[in-house]
């Protein structure tokens, strides 16, 4: 195959496929045989896994949703956490990507640490573009030539990806598994690159690249708050909008995003036991009707991402969310 990272378009290799030969794209994205001067692959991978559940029904992203994942991921763990994501040479010390991270933090008069999750939504979009501009030009192929072409189809021009159907089922299956694969050959290369002193809770630090805080969280409980009765969503307990907090229906664990067809409120004591498991199935339909209603009000856009909650459900159950929880009902 031709160089993966000049390709401008590509389709993905359109054959029935062994989970043996889906394994082994994966296993030479991770061997050794894949050359990285950056840790670009390992974030766009990345980028892809988070927004798994995200995809339209032909299971397409378009690049915005990805870059700026992929924006967010990189400010947090360039400009928060200062760990380079390049060797430094002796003509060019930053790749384009902290380039543009840093171009972007200056324009704004962004103090040094603030995350992602606090800039204005003009700032997100526009450090997006910047960092769309200089990445899209090689990671999206190169990946795309590093899994043998399998993986997805895509158009640098028309700034399209679209998963292969057959492994997209496979990614789902084993996407925890995946991202611990990404997670660890990328905290090698980082600490290939970095200082000894930068990279200490490395991989934390990777898979909390795109955590955000409780109070980030508050938009979402105010548009659940305003749409629906003022009660726990598991055990029914009233609540009030200063005790109410916001949980992830399926974990954020499992999922690394934040939609709004994923949230429910829950009073502090059932958020704080159900933690990191599953409600039991009843709450899943609850959750199911309840995303339907907010699809007819077009609270929800992406009507094709809020029906997959069930079928996310039994991925997550797959990936070993085995742990079931049944809140204490107060009321119905
Ligand atoms: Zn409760």
């Amino acid at each position: 195959m031709a160089a993966g990272y000049l390709l401008k378009e590509a389709e993905y290799i359109d054959r029935p496929l062994s989970d043996d030969e889906m394994w082994s794209s994966f296993a030479y994205l991770f061997s050794s045989k894949s050359v990285n001067d950056t840790s670009y692959k390992y974030g766009f991978l990345k980028s892809i896994l988070d927004n798994l559940y995200n995809t339209n029904d032909k299971l397409i992203l378009d690049f915005d949703q990805l870059f700026l994942k992929f924006a967010e991921i990189y400010w947090n763990l360039v400009l928060k956490h200062h760990i380079l994501q390049k060797k430094p040479g002796k003509l060019n010390r930053q790749s384009e990507l902290e380039k543009a991270l840093i171009l972007g933090k200056e324009k704004y008069g962004i103090f040094e640490d603030i995350p992602f999750e606090s800039l204005s939504n003009d700032m997100k979009k526009d450090i997006c573009r910047r960092v769309k501009a200089k990445c899209k030009l090689n990671v999206v192929g190169a990946l795309y030539a590093d899994l043998g072409g399998l993986f997805y189809s895509f158009s640098r021009n028309e700034e399209w990806l679209q998963i292969n159907p057959r492994m997209y089922e496979f990614v789902c299956k084993h996407k925890v598994a995946i991202e611990k694969l990404n997670y660890y050959e990328w905290a090698k290369f980082l600490e290939r690159v970095n200082e000894d002193s930068v990279v200490d809770h490395l991989l934390s630090k990777i898979d909390e690249s795109t955590l955000r805080t409780r109070s980030s969280l508050a938009y979402y409980r105010d548009i659940l708050f305003r749409e629906f009765e003022s009660k726990c969503f598991y055990c029914g307990k009233p609540v009030t909008k200063k005790s109410v907090e916001v949980d992830h229906f399926i974990p954020w664990s499992f999922i690394k995003d934040d939609q709004i067809w994923n949230f429910v409120l829950a009073c502090p004591e059932c958020n704080n036991k159900k933690r990191d498991k599953l409600a039991q199935v009843d709450y899943l339909n609850k959750i199911s009707d309840r995303n339907e209603i907010l699809i007819e009000r077009n609270t929800i856009n992406r009507a094709e991402a809020a029906g997959r909650i069930k079928m996310i459900y039994n991925w997550a159950q797959k990936n070993g969310y085995n742990e079931i929880w049944t809140p204490k009902k107060v009321s119905v």
